[in-house]
């Protein structure tokens, strides 16, 4: 299986149990190539081909660092790990690594898509009393319900999300928020809809020029903890053999996830779909 932020192991980051801030990784990811600073694919013609983040997604053939290469069992097919090393890592580790979500709590999570979908079955498995799911889209209240939202909240179709998640959690907040879908408002609403003391964990990428306001007052008195989430914020290697634990003894429904298998040349429809909105992942298969 592949990472697509394996870490070198030896710089101040990866010393300090953080390997998914490694410098080396950082620095390479930043300029497209591996760890050397160099390429190793060129077109026939001569022409660089970035190392798209450390995998070269999408190619047929790539050079990956070797400790991004992750040997997995023999039993777990090619979809189902193509998506660990993905979207199931990323959101399944903002809820166990960096929310650390508690058995009994009450968890809200924004964006119930790939990545979302993942923090809601990765909260699921320690047992809190109250997941709501909250997206734009209503087609996704099934989609969240079937994957374990006991509530669902559409911020078109209600006039002050804090509010609603407050009437859904005995008028505190939730003990959890999470933002899978990385725009502006959904991180202001997932701020106000943590209880005091509760923990913000934005995931979603924003773009780089977008910011977020929170009254300033605010951030000492309702000692709520913001703690940003990269590629679930665990260590991938160690999380994947996890998650991949619960898959094979049926805790973590990842069949589920993957919809249609499609080839190389289809893959303009695979993102037609994810822009569409579709609850599954395509998965290219490659022959
Ligand atoms: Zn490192």
């Amino acid at each position: 299986m592949l990472s697509w932020s394996p870490n070198c192991g030896h710089c101040f980051y990866c010393l300090g149990s953080r390997p998914t801030l490694c410098d080396t990784y950082t620095e390479a990811a930043g300029i497209g190539a591996l760890w050397d600073g160099t390429g190793r694919i060129r077109t026939p013609g001569g022409e660089k081909i970035h190392h798209f983040s450390q995998v070269s997604s999408f190619a047929e053939h790539m050079v990956v660092p070797e400790n991004g290469c992750v040997p997995i069992h023999p039993e777990i097919p090619a979809t189902i790990a193509a998506l660990v090393g993905c979207a199931v890592t990323t959101g399944y580790g903002a809820a166990v690594n960096d929310a650390n979500v508690r058995a009994g709590s009450s968890v809200a999570i924004w964006g119930v898509g790939g990545v979302g979908l993942n923090a809601l079955m990765g909260a699921k498995v320690r047992g809190p009393a109250i997941i709501i799911g909250v997206d734009v889209n209503p087609e996704k209240e099934a989609v969240a319900k079937r994957f374990g939202a006991i509530h669902f909240v559409n911020p078109r179709e209600v006039e002050d999300v804090p509010a609603a998640i407050r009437e859904l959690t005995e008028g505190r907040g939730a003990d959890y928020t999470i933002e899978c879908s990385g725009r502006p408002e959904a991180i202001e609403q997932a701020y106000h809809s943590a209880r005091p003391g509760g923990t913000v964990v934005p995931v979603g990428e924003a773009r780089k020029e977008e910011t977020v306001t929170f009254p300033a007052r605010l951030l000492p008195d309702e000692q709520k903890r913001i703690v940003g989430s990269y590629y679930g914020g665990g260590v991938p290697e160690r999380d994947f053999h996890q998650i991949l634990g619960l898959y094979r003894r049926g805790m973590l429904d990842l069949d589920a996830l993957v919809g249609e298998t499609m080839p190389l040349d289809r893959i303009n429809d695979g993102f037609r779909m994810l822009d569409e909105g579709v609850e599954t992942r395509s998965v290219v298969v490659f022959d």
